[in-house]
């Protein structure tokens, strides 16, 4: 091999190794590799090292260490003779720090390097598609709530930092795996596209141009490898094109630095991304092939398998005891390093991620919550919570009521104003919530004019006139979080198995059905609310896919969608000890346990099927006799029957806690549910449930992971997944656990509030950006019931 052109210190020139090493295996031979000097901003691969960390480790190596370049070293193992201490500086990918910042530092410190050059790089804007990953997931830049990636059959939440790295982290994975080097750049665009970014992306980390790199090459100190063209994982290519890959990008660099090309790194270096082919390659042509295993030099030195050391952002101390350290020292400190990069990228990008809950001048975000609050159902519950979780977040988040608000709330109560000389015709005509007319006038309340987005809750509680609802959209962003059906149909909040809501109510099969209508004026309600629609601008909130879908193909369909699933206090309801809890409540120790939770008792609740449940139980007491069923959330008065253990309704969430833990089972066979805060709370509770496929029920009971779903109705089958599981403790037992460990990752209530600082996020920039208008009625439109003062001063705001 000829001698190679630069060699800026000569052998004898260069100090011995330092006398305090730690033992042989530190002083074995070591090529060291880099990537990149500059300052760290989000570095996800913990490929950059800061100049001032650079300066102090090339500090430590011309102070302890033999600096040699690569290819001497290289010379030196093919002659049979390693001298110890030795250590060779590389770069692999071609930086344009490598010339900016790094070259000044070897020069100050006279250490030699070889830089591998990716040649198909050299002088593009866009750079290394690692980067550009990078800077779309964990900058923290605006990203719609969710990324699909419909050929790949995978999709990714985007909102809260956890998700972004995940999606990242994937992502990258997959285009690691999947993609030779042609597909990088149309994916790459692709993502940017479908994620509302402007094309063109220039790489936030450039890389050296022509100019530049013959520049680097220039300086003595230097020697330039290839490092092929594209940075594809080698093995994924055919022999001719990994042939083309080392011949081209050889000839590249040859042609325009007017010297040999002697050495050849391995893009990602690990041995599953080079071949024997490859490496036969590299042997006939007399080339060093570059790996990237993480070990010091040996003898013999196979010169196509050249192992390397990859060093972190570490100052100069860290620097010294690593390379003091022996091979399994280094390994553990690199461990250590590595462990930390999860939680440093979740810190920053947590940091940078788009926040509402405070304004440009400083001030929280006021967010207005329009609802009723009043019930001990689960609607109520969760828009106590939301709020929660919301002022916890920095918002100044809080409710207005039309209902008197529950006592211990501090929501304020406006007057639904019903009008007295209307009110009686609606009733008689089945004109629901049409006589009211305070929420026409909600425009003038301090609590709305000063809010900086109206978030509407239940409405159909019996004091927001519907037509209200288009004029509010006009002045104010506007969410609106859907907890039944009520909004799509002419009147019921279920529609069970009715479909007429699709094309227009009328000739309604069950006029009983909550909220109950006098007389069918269900296709009147329906065509008004399309009206309603058709002149409000609005994002759609619901707690369940299966809501979102029917949403979609209803009259508020041309509204964006989001599904956020509702959640719990995690910390609250979580598992405690089964017998401690038995023992608090009363329960036998030894019995098979049952329960459900609902108000006014799962066995008395016909919406939630308590029939169902009993004919299930005395199923399952043919097998088991002493079966328990707890009766949670019943009244006072509730029906003794034996067997079952009457729990009337607590507001004493920690009580809740330890009644789902004393349970073996959830029995839930709801008929109407969109997404039950109840089964919820039992599976945070590591409780696992058997309940029919009701509504967004089977979204949160992932069968055979957390329990198991059954057809709608259908008791045989419920009883028959009931007795599988009871006689299965050890089955019981993983499902708990999953269902836990599910609750965490689905439930927590500050995902809650991140989830919906996305979609607030959408409605401010849409509200501001004016791309959706919300027009006036037209003027005969409007039926005259509805034409009142109030409502015509409220739609002479929109003009
Ligand atoms: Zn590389």
């Amino acid at each position: 091999m000829p001698a190679h052109s630069c060699t800026p210190v000569r052998p004898d020139e260069r100090r011995a190794p330092a006398a305090s090493s730690s033992g042989a295996d530190s002083q074995a031979p070591l090529i060291l590799v880099y990537h990149r000097v500059a300052e760290p901003g989000v570095d996800n691969q913990l490929l950059c090292v800061s100049p001032a960390n650079f300066d102090a480790q090339l500090a430590v190596l011309a102070r302890t260490r033999r600096p040699v370049p690569l290819m001497e070293l290289l010379d030196e193992a093919r002659s049979g003779r390693l001298v110890p201490g030795s250590v060779a500086v590389t770069f692999d990918d071609g930086y344009a720090d490598n010339y900016l910042n790094a070259l000044p530092l070897l020069e100050k410190h006279s250490i030699p390097a070889t830089v591998f050059v990716t040649t198909g790089r050299v002088g593009t804007a866009e750079g290394f598609w690692g980067d550009i990953l990078e800077d779309i997931f964990l900058t923290g830049r605006p990203l719609p709530p969710r990324l699909e990636i419909p050929q790949w059959e995978r999709s990714w939440p985007l909102t809260t930092a956890e998700e972004r790295l995940r999606a990242h982290d994937e992502i990258r994975y997959e285009l690691k795996i999947r993609l030779p080097h042609d597909g990088f750049p149309e994916m790459v665009s692709w993502l940017q596209k479908t994620l509302g970014m402007p094309g063109g992306h220039v790489s936030p980390n450039p890389v050296l141009d022509q100019d530049e790199l013959c520049r680097l090459a220039a300086s003595p100190l230097i020697t330039i490898g290839s490092h092929g063209i594209s940075h594809c994982r080698l093995s994924l290519l055919d022999d001719a094109a990994q042939a083309r890959e080392v011949a081209e990008s050889i000839e590249w660099l040859e042609a325009r630095l007017h010297r040999p090309v002697e050495c050849f790194a391995y893009p990602y270096g690990t041995p599953d991304c080079y071949s024997e082919e490859l490496r036969r390659l590299l042997r006939e042509r007399e080339i060093a092939g570059i790996a990237n295993v993480q070990a010091s030099l040996c003898l013999p030195l196979p010169l196509q398998d050249v192992p390397r050391r990859l060093v972190r952002n570490w100052d100069g101390p860290a620097f010294a005891a690593w390379l003091d350290a022996d091979d399994a020292g280094r390994d553990a400190l690199e461990r250590k390093t590595v462990s930390r990069r999860a939680p440093d990228i979740l810190r920053g990008l947590s940091r940078r991620l788009p926040r509402l809950a405070q304004k440009a001048d400083g001030s929280p975000m006021r967010v207005t919550h329009i609802t009723t609050l009043v019930g001990q159902g689960g609607a109520a519950k969760s828009t106590q919570r939301l709020i929660a979780a919301q002022r916890a977040r920095g918002y100044d988040s809080r409710a207005m009521v039309g209902l008197v608000p529950p006592p211990g709330h501090d929501a304020c109560r406006f007057d639904p104003q019903e009008d007295p000389e209307l009110a009686e015709a609606c009733r008689r005509e089945g004109l629901l919530y049409y006589a009211f007319q305070g929420s026409h006038r909600l425009h003038a309340h301090p609590l709305v004019q000063d809010a900086d987005l109206l978030h509407f809750q239940n409405l159909h509680g019996g004091f927001f006139n519907p037509f209200s609802l288009s004029g509010l959209s006009a002045l104010k962003p506007c969410v609106w979080t859907l907890r039944d059906m009520q909004s799509i149909t002419g009147a019921c909040a279920h529609s069970f198995a009715c479909e007429r809501w699709k094309e227009g109510c009328g000739d309604c099969p069950d006029l009983g059905i909550y909220p109950g209508l006098p007389v069918d004026s269900t296709a009147r309600l329906w065509r008004d609310k399309k009206l309603v629609y058709e002149h409000s601008r609005l994002h759609i909130v619901t707690p369940s896919e299966w809501l979102a879908q029917k949403v979609r193909q209803s009259i508020l369909g041309m509204h964006p969608v989001t599904t956020i699933t509702n959640a719990t206090d995690t910390d609250v309801f979580r598992p405690r000890d089964r017998a401690e809890a038995r023992a608090r409540l009363g329960l036998p120790q030894d019995a098979v346990v049952l329960g459900a939770v609902a108000h006014g008792g799962p066995l008395e609740n016909a919406w939630k099927g308590g029939a169902y449940t009993v004919a299930a139980l005395e199923a399952l007491r043919a097998a088991c006799p002493d079966l328990v069923f707890a009766n949670v959330g019943c009244r006072d008065d509730a029906p003794v029957r034996p067997g079952v253990v009457n729990i009337p309704h607590t507001g004493d969430e920690d009580l809740l806690a330890t009644i789902y833990s004393a349970l073996d089972l959830f029995i839930y066979t709801s008929l109407a549910d969109t997404c039950p805060l109840v089964v919820i709370e039992a599976l945070s509770c590591g409780l696992p449930a058997v309940s029919f496929a009701t509504g967004g029920v089977p979204e949160l009971v992932r069968h055979g992971t957390d329990g198991l779903i059954t057809p709608y109705k259908d008791v045989d089958a419920l009883v028959q997944a009931a007795s599988h599981l009871l006689e299965r403790p050890g089955l019981r037992a993983r499902m708990s656990r999953a269902a836990r460990e599910g609750a965490l990752a689905r439930f927590r209530l500050d995902h809650l509030a991140a989830k919906y600082e996305a979609v607030y996020a959408e409605a401010v920039r849409e509200a501001a950006g004016k791309a959706r208008r919300c027009p006036p009625f037209p003027p005969h439109a409007v039926p005259e019931v509805i034409r009142t003062p109030a409502f015509l001063e409220l739609e002479k705001l929109k003009h």
